[in-house]
Order: C-alpha cells, then structure tokens, then sequence
C-alpha cells in the first residue's frame, strides 16, 4: 500500500480528510506521529509504516516493507499475536493486545498494540496498528501487580493445603486460586489412582467446575493430560489453535483459548497428579514460573495428604482390629510402660482399659513373675537374646481381683526413632485348659474302664491298623501291645480263618461298614477258640472315619452248647423214629410173616416134590427158588426197619422222591390198609433229583402218613381217603400228604410244628417239630393247609437238581 493508497483508507473514517486535498498534511502528521503507525495486508506483510514505528522496531522503512509483523513480534507472543489477527481478520472486529517486538540487536520493546482492520475502496481489507510504547514504569507495575498476584496464589495454595479440609476441597482451592491470579480461563487438577494407572478429576474451576465430565478419569499416556502424566514433563503452549496435542480446537476458538499449561504433579520423580490451565491471553515468562511453583506444591501438599490418609486409615485398621480383637492386645516401651490397651484386655484382666495405660505390664502379672520381667526386658534391650519363644508361650497373669489366670501370649517388636515398643497378644485360655484338662480326665476314666471291662476291646485308626488293645485282650492272646500292633493280630487268627477275616476286614475299611465274623482266635495257653469279632466306626462331624472300636466274644461255651444240642436233637429224632416204628409194629410184624407163611409153604411143597421121584426135581427147585426171593423180601424189610432204627449218621446222596414215597408207602401200607383207610397215589415221574438224606426224609413221610391215619382214625364215620402225591415245584419237588380226618384248626397251623404239641394221649408232639427241621436242613418248606372238605393236608418242598432218569 502506498501512502496514497493509504490515505484513501483514511476516507472511511467519519472524520477524515478528503483524499488528495490534504494528503501531505495527513502524510506529515502520520510520520511526525509518536504513535507508531503500520499497516498490514491479510497476510500481515507491512504495507505502510511511519517514522515512529521504524524506530520502534529499529529498521528502516524500506526493510519492513519486505517483511511481515511476524518477524518483528517477540516469539513467545508470536502464536497469540496471530490467532487474533486470525480472529480479528475473519470480522470478529478489532483488538487491542500487549506484546514486544524484537529488534534486530536483540533487545526488545514492550507495547500497546491496537488493531483495526479497514476496508479500501475496492473492498480489500488491511490491518491499521496503532503502537504506543510501554513506558518502562509501566513495565515494572504490570509485572509488580503479576508478582502479586502469583505470590497470592502460591501463599493461597500453601495455606489451602495446611488449612486441612478434604483433599477434594483443597485442590478446588487451588484450582479457584490459578483461576483468579493467573487469568486462567479454565483451571484443572487431577490424582493419579496408581493401581490402575487413571488420572481421576479431583477440582475444576473457570469454564467448568462439575467433575464428572469427559475428562473426569484420564488413562495415564492418553490425551494431552494423560501424555503430560506419561511423559513427566510439562506441556505449555500460546498457540491452542496449532497445537496437536489439544483436541478439540473448534471448542478453544469458540472459548477464545490462546494458551494452555500443564504440569506433572511430581515428588521425588513419583507421579501424584497433573494441574492444567487454559487462558485466553498468552503465558509470560512469570506465569509459567508462577504455575511451576505452585504445581510442586501440590504436588508434596498431595502426597502428604494421602500418606496423611494412608496412615489414618492404617491407624483406623488397626484400631478396629484392636478394639474387636477377642485377644487383649498390649503395647509397652522399654521401661514396660503401658501405651496401649484394646477394649478386651479389659475382659481378661478386670482393669479398664483407660486406668491402665500408663501402669507397669508387671501389674498385670503375679509377684513372681515380675523380676523375671525386669530382668528379661532389660537383658533383651542389652543383648538382643529373649529367654522365652515370641510365640505361643504359655504364662500366667494377674486378674484385677487378685487370681491367677493363665494366658497363652505372642510378641512383636518395633522400633521408633531409636526407641523399642513390644506389642503383646494375649489370650486367656483359663477355660480351655480346664476344658482339656477335664478331657484328659474323662480320657482317663474311659481307658480305665477299657482296662477294667472283662471283654477285649481294640481300636483301629481308619485305614485298618491296630492300634490300641486292652489288658485283657492281650492277656486273653498272650501277645504284647506291639505284636498285635498294625497286622500283627493276623497271628492271633486261626491259619484257615485268615484269608476270610482279611478279606472282611478290608471290606469294613474299603466300605466304612461295621462289621462281624466269628472266627478262631487263639488264645494263650495256645487253644482255638470261638469268637465273635466285632468292629464298628467311629465318624466326625463330616461322616469321615476317625477310628475304628471293635470287640471279640469269645464263644467257646456256646458253640460247645450248640454241640450238645444238636446231639440232643439227634436223640429226639432217633426217638422219634424208634416210636414211629414201634406204632407200626403190626405192620412190620404183617410185612415179614407174609414172606414167612410163603417159605414155609414153599418149603413144605418142595420137601413134597422132592418126595415124589426125581423127575419133580425142576418144581422143588422152583419152589426153593420161590423160598430164596421170599427170604430176601423180608431181609430187605428187616433191613430196612433196622435202618429206620440204626442211629446212622446222616449221609447225602442223590435221591428220587417218588422212589422214596413208595418204599415208606410199602412199610406203612399193612398199617394203613388195617386201618380201613383207602390209599391212593400220584407220584409223577422223572422229577428233579433231590439231594439229601434218605432216613431223614423217610421218616418225615412216615410221619406225615401216621399222624393222617391217625387222624382219620380218630374222626367217626366217613370216608377214609389218604392221598399222597409226589410233583415238580419251580426249583425242586413237592410232596402233599392229604387225609379226611378231623383236620385242625386253622389258627394252630403254625402250633402243629411247635415241639411237644400234641393233642393225642399218647402223642410225644415231636413228630411234626423233627420233620420240619429235617425238611429246612435240607433247603425246604412244611407246612399244613386244612382241606375244604374237612381233613388236613401236609406239604413239604426240597430244592431239586436234574431230572432223575426213570
Ligand atoms: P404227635 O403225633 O405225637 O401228637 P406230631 O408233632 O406229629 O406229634 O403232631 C402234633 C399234633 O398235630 C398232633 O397231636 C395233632 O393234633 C396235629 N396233627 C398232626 N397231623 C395231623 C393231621 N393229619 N390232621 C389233623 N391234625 C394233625
């Protein structure tokens, strides 16, 4: 722009001369002006300077116009100075703005610069600046009124932090204080939560004071707060708009924002926090300091507010613990001095807690132990070496009323500025010893009475192994604690009971089931005897085996009395038979003299034809023949009567049981014919083989076919029917016995088998007893069943195996 040009510019002014008319007056008093005067197009290049503004600067005219206002303007005011003429140029008027310009030697100049911006004819604007020299003085009070300020703020932050108040308010405080004394726009301050490297909000103050917006945590390394936190290294800026690091700059234009400054809170190179400011004019040199200083007293006033906060709540932990601690916790210095006392020591030693702070620990101690006391402690603090273990030492104490009590202790030591303190743990165990004393008494009432009970008594730990027998036991063994220990009682069995009683003993433990097995122990004097051994679990709470407690009962007298019962019963039955036989003597005496009257007519007809001449001899042996197989008819029935009678052990062998009803039908049948009775039979064939003993079940059949006959005997008039039939039950025979006798009633049916029930004169009452057990002896059921039409019917099973062959 020329100086023409320019003062066509002045035209618009409400005020200005007329173009060309007073051009050199205008020129003249431009020039001769002590404002310096420059004009500048949209790019900021100087288009028209005066005198006045040459010297300000120190370069001639002619140099200026070829160069910008950006190469006169002091850097630090530089970005500033721009985002204005930015603003400004864009019609957001004019301004007005301190700055310095630089000269070329250096040295600088400090001014008022006021900006308007003005149209030529054609339209295109330019920048007019008007530039009023600082004075110097002015200088000086603008900074004196800014070192007040920020000596305002740093007292303010110092007295915010020792004021006290929430670390929270405090901080607001601060961020209040750089609002007001540095011109902050918008000023913030943030902590770090260390676990999870978060930067959390703690005061805002300016554009925003709410904290719990979109910076309200800031990960450590993100964005320009969460890199400043990184990096450890502050981050200053006076041109928002250019600065990568901001983000959101249409925000920062809108607010007017130049520059932002932000610190790291750091002690001893350990980041707290960070403290940040926007501004709307550019930071000076002083306020950057101003801004350092306080950001380090933040930063100590932080750390010491949450140590501050630690140790309160560490102090609080404890006190807590203290105080709910069922245990009487004591702390004592050196000289044994109580410090401390929790609400329980109270509980244990009857003093209050307040009455004993101060005292002598040996007050709490019975005389006797209070020297040793001394001694000890002071030997400690000396030497370093305690005569007694620092945990779980049994001791007794001192109750307020004067007894002893006894107190199970732990110590713990620390040492403060030089000097020790021991922490004691105390817990009165008075109860629990009695508790276990009174245990090992009742401990010792039930050994004795193990030792003292006349059984054997053992014990087990859960996996099987003896552990414990009682005096008698091993008197009974004649074996010593040790060789019964674990499996060495293997040695007290029987060599053929061990493999079973192994085999149980590992199934109680493997199952956790009691269990009992009679076996052969052998007892001192070296004899085997019968015993039965019991074992049975002892469980916890949880169901688990503790132990296992068992018995042994030696049964020797008992079996032996078994003995002598079985031979009794074997003499009943024997009795039994003896008295069936006799009942069918008749028969018997019939049975044999039928093949006597044989013989002997036999034998008179073959002494006949023998007699005659010898061509009869074929007929008299004929006859003798018939006189050999009569005598063998009644040998074979006095052999079997003699059976019936002989006491014959039993012997098993494989029977068919219709075979053997037809040899009891033949001795019984003269009985049962002579009694009118009239015999009938269905004894089926090829029927399961039975095994067991023939006598035996003979006479449970003749049993049977006697009382029935009997029966019918007894029973006036009517028909006189016995039916015996023979068949195949599922599993083995069946064999029914039926008569129409007078029956019985059907609520004695199970009395019948009672032994010695009889409802006959003569009767012994055995008959039914012995068959019964005769028939489960050898796996089977009897039992009797009135008939429908009067009578009784007898049946009995036996189990069966294969088809007897025919
Ligand atoms: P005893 O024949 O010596 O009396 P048993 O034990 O053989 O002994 O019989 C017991 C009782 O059972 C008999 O006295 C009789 O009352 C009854 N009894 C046995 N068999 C029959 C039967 N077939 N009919 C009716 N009652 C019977």
């Amino acid at each position: 722009m020329s100086e023409s040009e320019f003062s066509a510019l002045q035209g618009q002014s409400p005020n200005a001369l007329r173009a060309g008319e007073n051009e050199g007056l205008l020129s003249a008093i431009v020039n001769q002006s002590t404002v310096g005067v420059s004009v500048v197009d949209l790019e900021g290049r100087f288009q028209f300077v005066n005198d006045c503004f040459s010297r300000l600067v120190g370069r001639p005219r002619e140099e200026l116009l070829r160069l910008g206002f950006a190469d006169v303007t002091h850097v630090d005011d530089l970005s500033q100075n721009m985002d204005m003429f930015e603003r400004a140029r864009n019609g957001e008027g004019n301004f007005e703005v301190e700055k310095h310009y630089v000269r070329p030697d250096g040295t600088y100049v400090w001014v008022l610069n006021n900006v308007t911006f003005l149209r030529d004819a054609a339209g295109v604007p330019s920048a007019v600046m008007a530039v009023t020299l600082i004075s110097d003085r002015k200088r000086a009070e603008a900074r004196q009124a800014r070192a007040t300020k920020h000596t305002a703020l740093r007292a303010e932050v110092s007295v915010a932090f020792n004021e006290g108040g929430s670390l929270r308010a405090i901080l607001q405080s601060c961020a209040e204080s750089v609002v007001s004394h540095l011109d902050a726009a918008l000023a913030r301050i943030w902590t770090l939560d260390t676990g999870r490297a978060m930067l959390e909000l703690q005061a805002s103050s300016g554009l925003y004071t709410h904290l719990d917006g979109g910076h309200a945590r800031v990960p450590v390394g993100k964005y320009k707060i969460g890199l400043i936190a990184a990096e450890r290294k502050p981050h200053l800026t006076n041109s928002v708009q250019k600065d990568e690091r901001v983000g959101d700059k249409e925000w920062a234009r809108r607010e007017g924002l130049v520059s932002f400054a932000g610190y790291p809170l750091l002690v001893e190179g350990q980041l707290i926090g960070v403290v940040a400011m926007f501004a709307r004019i550019a930071l000076g040199q002083d306020m950057i300091e101003a801004l350092e200083s306080i950001a380090s007293t933040i930063a100590q006033g932080v750390e010491r507010k949450q140590a501050e906060g630690a140790l309160r709540e560490s102090e609080e932990r404890f006190r807590t613990v203290a105080e709910s601690a069922s245990d009487a916790i004591i702390t004592i210095d050196e000289e044994s001095r109580i410090l401390f006392v929790n609400r329980a020591t109270e509980k244990i030693f009857g003093h209050a807690a307040p009455s004993l702070v101060g005292q002598s620990l040996t007050m709490l101690m019975p005389d006797y132990l209070r020297h040793v006391h001394h001694a000890s402690i002071k030997r400690y603090i000396e030497t370093g070496r305690s005569h007694i273990s620092w945990e779980s030492v049994e001791l007794p104490g001192l109750h307020k009323e004067g007894h002893e009590i006894s107190l199970e202790l732990s110590f713990g030591e620390f040492t403060r500025e030089g000097k020790r303190y021991f922490t004691g743990v105390v817990r009165d165990v008075t109860k629990r010893q009695q508790a276990e004393e009174k245990l090992r008494e009742s401990e010792r009432s039930l050994r004795l009475l193990t030792e003292a009970i006349p059984q054997l008594i053992w014990s087990a730990t859960p996996d099987g192994a003896i552990d414990y027998c009682n005096r008698h036991l091993l008197e009974y063994a004649g074996k010593t604690l040790e060789e019964m220990r674990g499996d060495g009682w293997v040695n007290f069995l029987h060599h053929e009971d061990v493999g079973y009683i192994m085999e149980s003993w590992r199934m109680m433990v493997k199952t956790g089931e009691p269990f009992e097995v009679g076996c052969r122990l052998r007892r001192a004097d070296g004899r085997f005897h019968w015993s039965i051994s019991r074992g049975q679990p002892l469980r916890d709470a949880g169901g688990a085996i503790i132990r296992w407690y068992g018995t042994c009962t030696d049964m020797d007298k008992w079996k032996r009395a078994e003995g002598v019962l079985r031979e009794t019963q074997g003499e009943l039955v024997h009795l039994n038979r003896v008295m069936t036989v006799g009942e069918l003597t008749s028969s018997i005496a019939h049975e044999i003299n039928q093949p006597l009257a044989a013989i002997v007519m036999n034998g008179n007809a073959c002494l006949r034809w023998l007699a005659l001449d010898t061509s009869e001899v074929t007929r008299a042996r004929a006859s003798a023949e018939l006189i050999i197989s009569d005598g063998d008819r009644a040998s074979q029935v006095i052999s079997r009567i003699r059976a019936l009678l002989k006491k014959a052990p039993s012997a098993n062998s494989t029977l068919d049981v219709s075979e053997l009803a037809r040899e009891v039908i033949a001795l019984t049948q003269h009985e049962v014919v002579s009694n009118g009775v009239n015999l009938r039979t269905n004894l089926g064939t090829a029927l399961p083989a039975v095994s067991g003993d023939r006598i035996q079940l003979q006479q449970v059949m003749i049993n049977l076919i006697v009382n029935a006959v009997d029966a019918m005997r007894g029973a006036e008039g009517g028909r006189r029917e016995l039916l015996i039939t023979a068949g195949k039950e599922s599993g083995g025979v069946r064999v029914s016995v039926s008569d129409t006798g007078g029956g019985f009633d059907p609520r004695d049916a199970e009395h019948l088998f009672d032994a010695f029930y009889t409802t006959k004169s003569e009767g012994l009452g055995m008959g039914l007893a012995i068959s019964r057990s005769i028939v489960e002896a050898h796996g089977g059921r009897l039992w009797a069943e009135p008939n429908e039409q009067g009578g009784a019917t007898f049946h009995f099973t036996l189990p069966g195996g294969e088809e007897v062959s025919p």
